[in-house]
């Protein structure tokens, strides 16, 4: 069977991936690409797919970036049926309309621009009627039934915690003699998440497809992650100013509200300041996850038998329309607002960024993942002045990063997730993660693990026969970008400074021996070409 990789290959978004069996030809997720104007126009050449021809998609969860291409299908004549699991496809009818929404406000400000100059309209990408298309193709399976959408292919969803409804999908595969066991991560849950339950436990595979977003690095602990938000609380509330956190709609949001729920019922949140949530969108995710509680954890569950609800308590408050949206600008008493988009780069949260990152004694919260190119990262790495709305806003906001609250697993709890795998000639392809942190992670786990581990590129193809390394065809038109300008450049710097601090050492003491002096200096050298030859 063959395996081609349309997405999330050395990048987050886009996750795709298509299977091609003597017979059958099917697909894993259709996540939306997103990032910078290059990589989105992979949205709109959907041909490559060929969407006519795939029979059905399975769906791991309802992130944008792993189902948003789904309508675009749809409107490019995908016939087939989706298979999800029941709170996934709730979800996926919120989050597909909004998306259509964005799609639709989008064509329209372009068209508006267009005409001015003389132009023909321009299409969306896709429209909410294209996303309703979609909800008839829907067809659900609870967590660990068998199904078997075709002769000589069974799946099965496991629960993969991350977010409400979220699956890793075990796929086997017969193909005459040949068996072959594929397991997809889809993105791995963070064990101890507060509303989903821990990541299952999965033993064997002939194939990984498996996520590295956080692949080089750990999470702070959930006790110290409470406790920056309460210090964050505690700052702004003092200073009568406001705490502002960007956050995704579907379950960051929501666990936030249950982190303020426990802080409230500590006595650290104070009486009268108000928590508001500030998206539609997350407003209906809210209603959806008070609707499956039975998929909720352990913890959360004793909680509702009490009578106590984590997601609803006295001080919540959901903004209906526009004009309550707009009163909080000017509604001058400490509060919470939490809004989306979770990367601060379109929604209502750039207005509230607009009205607080100027403001001494304001805070602002990152409790989510911030990808590079966009406003959050920005803020993050210390950007002085950001601009909003055609305005260069100072940034005097007291910045807050609290990366303990993620819904990825951490690289320690991926290796610890892996190390139930008892299928020692498995074979990992390393996905949906920022290509220098899967270098690192494919050298953990090789070190550790002894596991061969294969990074794949954007399109690329891959021949897989159980027990043996996936023979790699390469795609003769790469779009994939071949040099990985944050790792060169990094290597470069701290190439520089090794070579200063030696340099200094040299003329003290010039007897020492040169050769690892001039390796380094070459090794830098030969980062410089590599980015010379791509511009
Ligand atoms: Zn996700």
């Amino acid at each position: 069977m063959k395996i081609k990789f349309m997405g999330a290959a050395r990048t987050v978004t886009g996750s795709c991936f298509i299977l091609e069996t003597g017979n059958h030809r099917f697909a894993v997720d259709c996540g939306m690409h997103q990032g910078n104007a290059e990589i989105e126009k992979r949205n709109w050449d959907v041909d490559i797919y060929d969407p006519e021809t795939i029979e059905f998609f399975v769906i791991t969860h309802a992130h944008i970036d792993h189902s948003g291409l789904l309508p675009r299908m749809v409107q490019k004549g995908f016939k087939g049926r989706i298979y999800t699991t029941p709170p996934t496809a709730d979800l996926l009818k919120i989050m597909l309309l909004d998306s259509a929404h964005i799609q639709e406000m989008e064509a329209q400000w372009k068209s508006k621009k267009r005409r001015r100059h003389g132009d023909n309209n321009t299409d969306p990408l896709y429209s909410q009627r294209d996303a309703e298309k979609t909800f008839d193709k829907l067809e659900t399976f609870d967590y660990d039934n068998v199904f078997a959408p075709c002769n000589g292919i069974k799946i099965i969803f496991r629960d993969a915690g991350h977010i409400l409804g979220a699956s890793f999908i075990e796929i086997e595969v017969e193909e005459g003699e040949n068996h072959t066991k594929l397991v997809f991560s889809g993105d791995i849950g963070r064990p101890a998440q507060l509303i989903v339950k821990d990541p299952s436990i999965v033993k064997s595979a002939d194939y990984l497809l498996m996520e590295s977003t956080y692949g080089n690095r750990n999470h702070k602990n959930e006790e110290d992650s409470l406790n920056e938000l309460a210090e964050a609380v505690k700052y702004s509330y003092e200073k009568g100013e406001k705490v502002i956190i960007p956050a995704f709609a579907v379950e960051r949001t929501q666990e936030m509200i249950y982190s303020f729920y426990l802080l409230s019922k500590d006595g650290r949140l104070p009486k009268d300041m108000p928590i508001f949530i500030d998206s539609p969108l997350a407003t209906r995710a809210t209603e959806i996850f008070r609707k499956y509680t039975s998929y909720f954890d352990d913890t959360s569950k004793e909680l509702l038998d009490a009578g106590e609800n984590p997601l609803s308590f006295p001080q919540l408050h959901f903004t209906k329309t526009t004009q309550e949206s707009m009163a909080l600008n000017t509604m001058e008493k400490p509060a919470v607002i939490i809004s989306a988009s979770g990367m601060a780069d379109a929604g209502r949260i750039k207005h509230h960024l607009r009205h607080n990152l100027w403001r001494e004694g304001s805070s602002i919260v990152f409790v989510g993942f911030q990808a590079q190119g966009t406003t959050g990262r920005r803020i993050i790495d210390g950007a002085k002045r950001i601009r909003l709305f055609n305005e260069d806003v100072a940034v005097k906001a007291k910045i807050y990063t609290i990366n303990g609250f993620s819904a990825h697993a951490g690289q320690n709890q991926i290796l610890e997730w892996l190390g139930h795998f008892e299928s020692r000639q498995m074979k990992i392809f390393l996905v949906h993660g920022e290509y220098s942190a899967q270098q690192v992670l494919e050298k953990v786990i090789e070190e550790k693990l002894g596991y061969e581990v294969i990074i794949p590129e954007y399109l690329e193809d891959a021949i897989l026969e159980p027990g043996r390394l996936p023979k790699r065809v390469e795609h003769p038109e790469k779009a994939a970008p071949k040099i990985d300008w944050n790792y060169l450049l990094a290597d470069m710097v701290s190439g520089l400074e090794e070579i200063k601090k030696r340099k200094t050492q040299l003329e003290e003491k010039p007897w020492l021996e040169q050769t690892d002096f001039r390796d380094r200096i070459l090794e830098v050298k030969r980062s410089l070409t590599e980015i010379i030859s791509e511009i």
